[in-house]
């Protein structure tokens, strides 16, 4: 069970590893937190009359599409979009919306699809939130919480039979080892890096620290990137075809760096570091 904020995080963070577990013949379910009502149009090209008026049912049709091009099951916890504050001071997120209510109803909201699912593993982000949008770094904490007490029978008893969940990983995508790799490929192919501002934030701001000495796990699912870069271009309206998430050839993908990247944060099982595999340690029924 992978557990995200927004429709299309599903597809930028760990989507060729959900890609692979499923067509392994595992059920993956991904729980998309909110509708991302809020989201803005982020491709030029999906920027046209009458598609802000529908961002919501657009957004549910983008997913659906996401959701079959990862080969996965998707559902909605219907949270409302907190949408990104902008400013300084930055505002107060909108009355309502997913990362002002109450944490408690969200946790009881996800408990209940943890214990119909039964899923021996979750993935969530970390407590940072992968980058600081409020309902990110909610969902980080309403996934650990339902991690902690979907096995508790005093815990929701109207919620459901318990489940224990064995394994919790975050999903870390901002590693700086692949980045720069990717980087000195550009260059030796004569081109200008896309990185390239991003790695110079990273000079100026070393406190941002490199992800890569938290990743416990990389799961190889290069093979699964066509399905994918498909899953991202079906959120027309999220996912610029031009921008920086398709800048890097596949074949350079697969096979610089064919991997994606995990932080096992909690677990109920043994198993031992590093890990290729996130169901490692857990016994098959
Ligand atoms: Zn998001």
């Amino acid at each position: 069970m992978a557990v995200h904020a927004h429709p299309d995080d599903e597809s930028s963070k760990g989507a060729a590893t959900t890609a692979k577990y499923a067509a392994e013949g595992n059920d993956v379910l991904v729980v998309t937190l909110t509708g991302g009502e809020r989201g803005d149009i982020l491709n030029p090209a999906m920027d046209r009359p009458g598609v802000k008026e529908r961002m919501s049912d657009i957004r549910k049709e983008e997913m659906a599409n996401a959701a079959a091009a990862l080969g996965v099951d998707q559902m909605w916890l219907g949270f409302v979009d907190s949408g990104l504050p902008e400013g300084d001071p930055l505002p107060p997120v909108p009355e309502g919306s997913f990362a002002a209510i109450d944490l408690d109803e969200a946790v009881e909201a996800l408990v209940r699809v943890v214990r119909e699912f039964r899923p021996h593993v979750m993935i969530t982000y970390d407590e940072h939130g992968g980058y600081p949008h409020p309902d990110h770094i909610r969902d980080h904490e309403v996934s650990v919480a339902a991690y902690e007490r979907a096995g508790d029978p005093d815990a929701y008893p109207d919620a459901g039979e318990p489940w224990t969940v064995s394994k919790l990983y975050y999903t870390h995508g901002f590693i700086k080892d692949r980045m720069v790799l990717f980087s000195d490929e550009f260059e030796r192919h004569g081109q200008e890096s896309p990185f390239k501002e991003w790695l110079e934030r990273w000079e100026r701001d070393p406190s941002r620290g490199d992800l890569m000495g938290r990743v416990t796990t990389q799961v190889d699912c290069g093979k699964y990137f066509p399905q994918r870069d498909d899953a991202l271009r079906a959120h027309a309206t999220q996912i610029d075809p031009n921008g920086v998430f398709f800048a890097v050839p596949l074949e350079w993908q697969q096979r610089l760096w064919p991997t994606e990247e995990f932080e096992l944060a909690k677990t109920r099982v043994k198993t031992s570091i590093p890990e290729s595999d996130l169901f490692a340690g857990i016994e098959e029924p």
